[in-house]
């Protein structure tokens, strides 16, 4: 098994994160996506309808941005 790093939660910081693809990630605590790149990182919401919808900011996740 490949040494990976871990990957935290842009949104709480937590560790209770998911692998669902290349270099995505899912939250269970926020219930959003992430997509770790070099460029950056991408978050996604999860509509009830299974789409997924850009999140710009994190506001409105309910979760402060600890820094
Ligand atoms: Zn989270």
């Amino acid at each position: 098994m490949a040494m990976m790093p871990d990957v935290l939660c842009p949104g709480c910081r937590g560790k209770n994160v998911g692998k669902v693809g290349t270099g995505q990630f899912y939250c269970w605590d926020c219930y959003i996506e992430f997509q770790v790149s070099a460029r950056g990182t991408r978050l996604y919401r999860v509509e009830s309808d299974g789409e997924l919808s850009r999140i710009e900011r994190l506001e409105g996740l309910g979760h402060e941005v600890v820094s």
